[in-house]
């Protein structure tokens, strides 16, 4: 039985999927790149906005007309559970459940229909996962769920709460994969600070951060997403010590104005978040600061996003991710809070901060000029140049060669956009 995933959403989503391969693989089943290839095609899908959960369905749409056997995973699994066989879904499997997989496909031969919620993460064989995207970086879920339950968020309803990996779960999975030739590795979980809480045993992404370093082989570290109460700053001291782990910290804000961060749960004030930005800058001055903000959430006005507004001109984030709320059935926001600004409103409060972020980073990035940079190549972009990131997150652009992808290279910068750097390779450090 040939099986195509088609992934959607975030990097734990593109893990997930990796995963699931392997699995399918050890069972016996055929994965093809191609859908029109494939005999199943499994969504790995994404609930987040009403955006990500309609792509799915329209894509489910066009596999029921091709005839094609379809399973969901991924949040909207969780979220929809049996209503999704009433859109023709055959089977049906939870963020946790992924070791299911080979045993609903090979069901899925009868076409009976079935569902699979239960936690089975303890059954996976993390180290033994090759069915990778990358062969130089490798992303690591080291920690499932979230307990925040930010009012706006669908995500603690549909992954459910936090469960670490034993430290050395991970830490075998990183000494593997450095034995088949990764350098890169990115430490993942909804909120990655709360990792080892409920482990009670003292571990922490500080601790597993310089763990890692210490193996040989490891390159590079990186760790998503981070959320600002649960942060410590033994993490940027950690950074300080170990040039390994990379001077970039996605830290989502979500807004500005005290009153909206107190609806949407975020229990941390604009001026303790200030406050937590100064104390890692002053660990680490150099140390690349990215965010996520929403726009347009309940009640929000004029005041309001003029207080976010400030916050990113006080800040200059290095990345800015927006988004435009949307409500989603089940959080509190969408029971409780009336979805008011109009939606006109929103676009224009989301492309005035796209064009601020804009002049932010063209001013951020002169930093670079003709400066030399350390940079580990990623691949070749489709305009035919070769691309790869510094400690800091920045993507810089380059001629190349294939050869050179997993390399670390130094780089010369030449030119300065708002978007990517471009330069030109000087010399190949190995
Ligand atoms: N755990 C991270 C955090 O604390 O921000 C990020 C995970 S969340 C799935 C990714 C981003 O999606 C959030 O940072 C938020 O900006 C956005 N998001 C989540 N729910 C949303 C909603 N209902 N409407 C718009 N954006 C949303
Ligand atoms: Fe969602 Fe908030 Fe958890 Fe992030 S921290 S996943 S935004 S509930």
């Amino acid at each position: 039985m040939k099986v195509h995933i088609y992934t959607y959403g975030c990097q734990m989503n593109e893990n997930d999927t990796e995963i699931a391969k392997q699995l399918l693989l050890n069972g016996g089943f055929e994965v093809v790149d191609s859908e029109d290839e494939a005999d199943i095609v499994i969504l790995n899908t994404c609930a987040v906005r009403k955006k990500s959960e309609d792509k799915v369905y329209s894509h489910i749409g066009k596999l029921r007309k091709k005839g094609k056997k379809i399973g969901i995973m991924g949040c909207i699994a969780d979220k929809e559970k049996e209503n999704l066989f009433r859109r023709g879904v055959l089977f049906v499997i939870g963020t946790r459940a992924i070791a299911k997989i080979p045993e609903a496909v090979s069901n899925a031969k009868d076409g009976t229909k079935q569902i699979y919620l239960d936690d089975t993460l303890d059954e996976i064989d993390y180290h033994k996962v090759e069915t990778r995207n990358s062969k130089h970086h490798a992303w690591i879920t080291i920690i499932y769920g979230c307990d925040r339950f930010c009012t706006y968020c669908i995500v603690p309803y549909t992954r459910g709460r936090e469960k670490s990996r034993p430290m050395e779960s991970v830490l075998l999975e990183v000494g593997s994969l450095v034995e088949k030739g990764y350098k890169e590795f990115t430490f993942l979980g909804q909120n990655v600070d709360a990792y080892g809480k409920d482990l009670n045993d003292g571990t922490s992404l500080a601790k597993l951060l310089i763990e890692a370093a210490k193996i040989d082989g490891v390159k590079r570290l990186w760790f998503l997403t981070s959320y600002p109460t649960d942060f410590s700053l033994e993490i940027p001291q950690a950074m300080v010590e170990n040039p390994k782990i990379a001077r970039s910290i996605h830290l989502p804000v979500q807004h500005g104005s005290d009153r909206i961060l107190r609806a949407m749960n975020r229990r941390y004030t604009r001026g303790e978040y200030i406050e937590l930005i100064n104390n890692i800058r002053n660990i680490v001055p150099d140390a690349s600061i990215s965010s996520d903000i929403i726009v347009g959430f309940p009640g929000e006005t004029d005041e309001d996003f003029e207080a976010t507004v400030e916050l990113v001109k006080a800040i200059k984030f290095e990345r800015l991710n927006l988004a435009i709320y949307s409500p989603r059935e089940g959080t509190v926001a969408w029971k409780y809070f009336k979805d008011d600004v109009p939606y006109k409103t929103k676009v224009r409060r989301m492309s005035y901060l796209l064009n601020l972020q804009k002049m932010i980073n063209r001013e951020l990035n002169e930093a670079y000029r003709d400066k030399r940079v350390e940079v580990i190549v990623e691949a070749q972009a489709k305009n035919g140049l070769f691309y790869g990131r510094d400690i800091r997150n920045k993507i810089i652009s380059f001629e190349g060669s294939h050869e050179l992808i997993g390399k670390t290279v130094i780089v010369k910068v030449n030119k300065i956009t708002a978007g990517p750097l471009y330069g030109t390779v000087e010399e190949v450090l190995g």
